[in-house]
């Protein structure tokens, strides 16, 4: 039988330039689409206007470009109008399935409860407040096989509630977008951080109440700082503009448990062909947290 060619991508938001942490993502993502001789794409995730950071796209992109990673088709925004109408059309589709309802609770409201407790399923719209779309889950146990975790499951009835595919503010949600555009580019595998595993069984879903393919999930592990925090921006991890990019990407390889001869050459391009060539995904297997400080410390 054959099998799709792989296509794998990045998406980062274009919330600033990128860190040690998001150039982990896309070493992680670009190695193995690579390894698997495929294409890997950029996916600019500025579905959340509030977030964006006018100029951070360009940074992300020079930055990457530094770095010797180019996306192999033109990048792709969420905030494009094909894309707004293609969520939109999702949307359609699981209301016509009976399967949506306003949600006018507060986040106040919420602010103690794990799982949203379907308050608003039974009750009847005012159209003169704010409401959220929000989509019915079942009481059915999810799972898949993550390439580096191991089998995962979730009940999503009980352990996350029904939940937004549409905010109060009219954005569409994180969960139903990232569906729909992975499957707009073809994506058979997903390459992205442990801290965004949870959403998977969300997504898949969404794949099978919209009809769409499954790819393959790969969650690898978070990368912290001296004080445990993941690298992040909330956590003000420094951006890596000014970096050398051969030591970066070097480091962002080590944090990947990588074994990586040092090329001849110490260009960035010459670095990442060692790395896709001695890659090795199974030595992040089981793996859920790094230490950034060990790294730098052994290096
Ligand atoms: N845009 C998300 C982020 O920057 C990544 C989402 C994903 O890979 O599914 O954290």
């Amino acid at each position: 039988m054959s099998q799709a060619p792989y296509r794998g991508r990045f998406a980062p938001s274009p919330t600033g330039d990128l860190h040690l942490g998001s150039l982990v993502a896309a070493v992680a993502s670009y190695c193995q689409a690579r390894a698997h001789d495929g294409v890997w794409l950029v996916r600019m995730e500025d579905l959340d206007e509030t977030r964006t950071v006018s100029g951070a796209d360009q940074q992300i992109l020079n930055t990457l470009a530094r770095c010797g990673m180019y996306s192999d088709e033109p990048v792709m925004y969420q905030t494009q109008a094909d894309r707004q109408a293609a969520y939109q059309q999702a949307h359609n589709a699981l209301r016509s399935k009976g399967l949506t309802y306003h949600c006018v609770c507060s986040r106040k409201q919420l602010a103690d409860q794990a799982v949203y407790p379907g308050t608003c399923r039974q009750r009847t719209t005012r159209t003169d407040t704010l409401y959220s779309i929000r989509l019915q889950t079942t009481d059915e146990v999810i799972q898949f096989d993550d390439g580096m975790q191991g089998n995962q499951q979730q009940n999503l009835a009980t352990q996350v509630g029904d939940f937004n595919i549409k905010r109060k503010d009219g954005l569409f949600a994180y969960q139903l977008a990232v569906v729909v555009d992975d499957a707009a580019q073809g994506i058979t595998e997903v390459v992205r951080g442990i801290d965004i595993m949870d959403s998977t069984c969300r997504q898949i879903y969404l794949q099978r109440l919209l009809d769409l393919p499954s790819p393959k999930y790969a969650h690898f592990p978070v990368i912290t700082d001296a004080h445990d925090h993941k690298l992040s921006k909330q956590n003000h991890a420094p951006a890596i503009t000014e970096e050398d990019p051969f030591t970066v990407l070097r480091l962002a390889l080590h944090l990947l448990q990588q074994a990586v001869p040092t090329p001849q050459r110490r260009t960035p391009k010459a670095l990442l062909e060692a790395a896709i060539k001695h890659w090795q995904p199974d030595r992040l297997r089981g793996l859920a947290a790094v230490p950034q400080s060990a790294i730098e410390a052994n290096d």
